[in-house]
């Protein structure tokens, strides 16, 4: 292949993916709290310190009684037991259950020795320390030891992403403290002369600048550590400057604007002539010049300026680069199928990611574009929910169905 800077070579997205992934950096591990765990990447399995439920107990408020003795109770005929313990949650019963006796239960007590079975307090009635049964109790009221997990079991493996019911698992099955892969830390450097940050005052040609907020939420959102710098304007020196101290700082460096064809597209000039370039340019729309490479040790990717692109080109790309290279298996890609309610322009060679809204009516999940599709246009990514994935060798008409990734 020639030089990529200088070729009119655009790679496939598949392409980009699997050279950008042969470039890894070390990745570390360390202890957390669990409290400290959302959004972390286990590094390690994790196996049940305990049984769950670690004792037979009630799901029910009730009485604790034998089967046997409460087989032939009907409403018009109640059996009668006799009380002879009170089990509340968390404290273990003494008394051993015998024929013609019961014991109160509450919900989540243990069970006591000789009872095999519950019946809800709703079906009897207690009169003068004794209890009328008027329907036979439920051997199933009983929540049975290790019925959710066994000891020693694996409960959650190497590479998941913890999420809020992750981490209440790892607390029932007695774990404070687990082993995570450490935060990566990634520097965000956008350029562009027209920059300036929302608060200020906009003058004549100055825009405020936004991508690198979206690409801050992006990164917290998988678990890393955004370091967001200022915008700098269009200076070889000054880029220069900020990719030294970032490579210094930070695990990756992710830099905004400047990577197309243009004068001032100083990002790939500089990686040109003092970086290394993987990749330059990618048959994705939008969202067409990325360029991937090395500032001295330190992976780069030089997204392009327009809002939309550099938030596509994250998603498509450095995500599954971030995913893969920490062995993450999230957050997992919510990728659905929907109707087509209007025609949507496939392109040759190129995968096309126009932004749909997907709703939910009579035949199912539909999906269409509501505003304006540019690639400036951060709002299409706010009024659509989803990211169409339009491939270059299939014709879309109404009604075809579609791949949406969802937002
Ligand atoms: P560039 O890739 O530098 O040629 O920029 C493409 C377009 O995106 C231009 O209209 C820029 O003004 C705009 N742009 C570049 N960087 C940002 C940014 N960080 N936030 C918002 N818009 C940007
Ligand atoms: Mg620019």
């Amino acid at each position: 292949m020639p030089h990529p800077s200088i070729s009119n070579y655009f790679i496939s997205l598949n392409e980009a993916k699997s050279l950008s992934q042969s470039i890894k950096i070390p990745i570390e591990e360390e202890e957390v709290n669990i409290e400290n765990s959302y959004n972390r990447i286990l590094s390690k399995d994790v196996y049940s310190l305990v049984n769950d439920p670690p004792f037979d107990n009630s799901s029910m408020d009730g009485y604790a009684v034998i089967f046997s003795d409460t087989i032939s109770a009907t409403q018009e005929n109640p059996i009668e037991l006799e009380i002879i313990d009170f089990i509340s949650a968390g404290h273990p019963p003494i008394k051993k259950l015998t024929s013609g006796s019961a014991a109160k239960i509450m919900t989540g007590a243990p069970i006591p020795e000789g009872a095999d079975s519950i019946i809800m307090i709703e079906k009897t009635k207690e009169v003068d320390g004794k209890v009328l049964l008027y329907c036979p109790s439920f051997p199933n009221y009983i929540r049975l030891k290790g019925e959710n997990l066994t000891k020693n079991e694996l409960i959650l493996s190497k590479g998941t992403f913890l999420t809020p019911h992750n981490i209440g698992l790892l607390a029932t099955s007695g774990h404070s403290k687990i082993s995570v892969i450490k935060k990566l830390k990634i520097s965000i450097i956008s350029t562009g002369d027209e920059l300036i940050p929302p608060g200020l005052e906009i003058k004549k040609g100055q825009i405020y600048e936004s991508n690198s907020y979206v690409l801050e939420g992006l990164i917290k959102e998988i678990g890393h550590i955004p370091i967001r710098k200022k915008a700098i304007p269009d200076s070889i020196e000054k880029l220069r400057i900020e990719l030294n101290n970032a490579a210094l700082e930070s695990d990756l460096i992710i830099t905004s604007g400047g990577v197309s064809m243009g004068d001032l597209d100083i990002v790939r000039k500089l990686m040109e002539t003092e970086g290394e370039i993987l990749f330059w340019r990618i048959k994705i729309k939008p969202g067409s010049p990325p360029l991937f490479g090395l500032w001295g040790e330190t992976p780069l990717f030089g997204l392009p300026g327009n809002p939309v692109s550099s938030s596509v080109v994250f998603q498509m790309l450095i995500n599954p680069w971030l995913k893969y290279i920490t062995n993450s298996k999230g957050p997992k890609e919510k990728i659905i199928k929907a109707k087509l309610t209007e025609e949507i322009k496939n392109k040759k060679d190129f995968l096309v990611f126009p932004r749909v809204l997907v709703e939910n009516n009579e035949e199912g999940l539909i999906a269409y574009t509501k505003t304006h599709q540019g690639s400036g246009n951060l709002r299409s990514l706010t009024t659509h929910n989803g990211i169409a994935i339009i491939y270059p060798h299939i014709k879309y008409e109404i009604n075809s169905q579609i791949d949406v990734l969802l937002l």
